[in-house]
């Protein structure tokens, strides 16, 4: 029997839809008119809710609040112009999830769960959707460890809930490159650690330095190895590409750092164009030389929120280092172009990548089925 099968559906009187200046959207101000929730007790996933967005009970001695025992994803939806609502790779975001609850001691959430979920609550605020160009529907799902206790171990209570929220691209001017340091001192994750978890505590870790980064005028850190601050891993909440003249070369995954699902999407669409593509160490030497003798043509980050983004200069012990344009190049645009055509349904979707949510059944009958 399925966990929905007891799904209870708990509406707002009104919406707040109305209320929402979709021209000035941010990342996260304003979210949908519901959430969707489930908890895990008595060892299992139970209690299905979808109810209004709001806060949600929580003991102070929450094991998740002074542990950090908790994982999230972020994925989004889109309308066409075709008025199609699509999400994109759902099932590599449930397929990563899993991976970071075991990382994590956390109960897994099934795909199928973790898929229906969201389906039901897009069915539900699917008008909160935006048809603007550029702007989508941002998902995040998260589970955190619920039980009142205070000994170092694993929660035996968790809670499932999915939001979702209307957004702007991630960074405003869609041309301007961004600036990154790269961070010598500080580390994101090491070896053996949850680098390649989505969750939380990794986060915490990166406030500091991208703090001070900031301060310096850099949007983000480029993470180095934890071990020589040598090997370039990853930026914020993006992997990182370089294109050399000849070659498109990325960081391996050997654990501490994120899969991106953009990333992914990046590499396969790069085969597919018969374009080099290389996952392997990366020097941060041979990018700063790659910049000054121009064999680097392009770097970019790609990620969930902002797709791909051009980087324009890396700041490397205290000198800052420019790429010749400032601006997306050739390849840089065209991925772009690529992947958010596939997203909106004006691109041939050739891997199946896109999901289609039939936002016109009828909510009632989502609850009672499956
Ligand atoms: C989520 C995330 C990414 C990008 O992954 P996508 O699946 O492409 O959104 C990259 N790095 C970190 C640290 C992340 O949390």
């Amino acid at each position: 029997m399925s966990v929905f099968s007891d799904l209870r559906i708990q509406t707002v009187k009104q919406s707040r839809r109305d209320q929402v200046d979709f021209d000035n959207l941010g990342f996260g101000d304003v979210f949908c008119d519901h959430m969707f929730s489930l908890v895990f007790e008595d060892g299992r996933w139970q209690r299905p809710e979808i109810l209004p967005f709001g806060p949600l009970p929580l003991h102070p001695s929450a094991l998740s609040l002074h542990y950090g025992q908790a994982v999230f994803e972020g994925l989004k939806a889109f309308r066409g112009k075709d008025e199609v609502v699509r999400i994109f790779r759902p099932d590599m975001n449930a397929k990563r999830l899993v991976g970071s609850c075991k990382r994590l001691c956390i109960p897994p959430i099934e795909p199928e769960v973790f898929y229906a979920a969201i389906e039901h609550l897009i069915r539900l605020d699917h008008a909160w959707i935006p048809r603007t160009r550029g702007q989508s529907l941002y998902i995040r799902p998260i589970i955190f460890g619920t039980e009142s206790h205070l000994e170092v171990r694993p929660a035996r209570t968790f809670r499932f809930v999915v939001m979702t929220a209307p957004v702007r691209k991630y960074f405003q001017d869609d041309v301007k490159a961004i600036e990154l340091k790269a961070e010598e001192k500080y580390t994101r994750a090491a070896p053996g650690g949850m680098g390649y978890a989505k969750t939380a505590g990794n986060y915490a870790a990166s406030l500091y330095p991208g703090e001070l980064g900031r301060k310096e005028g850099y949007a983000q850190v480029l993470w180095l190895d934890g071990a020589e601050h040598r090997y370039v891993e990853e930026v914020g909440a993006m992997n990182i590409f370089f294109k050399f003249k000849n070659t498109v070369v990325t960081p391996e995954l050997h654990g501490t750092i994120l899969p991106g699902v953009t990333r992914d999407s990046v590499i396969t669409l790069l085969k597919d164009q018969a374009m080099p593509v290389e996952e392997r160490l990366v020097d941060i030497d041979e990018v700063i030389d790659g910049m000054r003798s121009g064999e680097l043509e392009e770097i970019f980050g790609a990620g969930t929120a902002a797709v791909i983004c051009p980087v324009g200069a890396i700041a490397y012990k205290g000198q800052r280092h420019e790429m010749s344009k400032n601006s997306a190049g050739p390849l840089t645009r065209k991925l772009y172009d690529t992947i958010t055509g596939i997203q909106l349904g004006e691109v041939e979707d050739k891997f199946g990548w896109t999901r289609v949510v039939d936002v016109d059944a009828a909510v009632s009958a989502a609850a009672a089925g499956d």
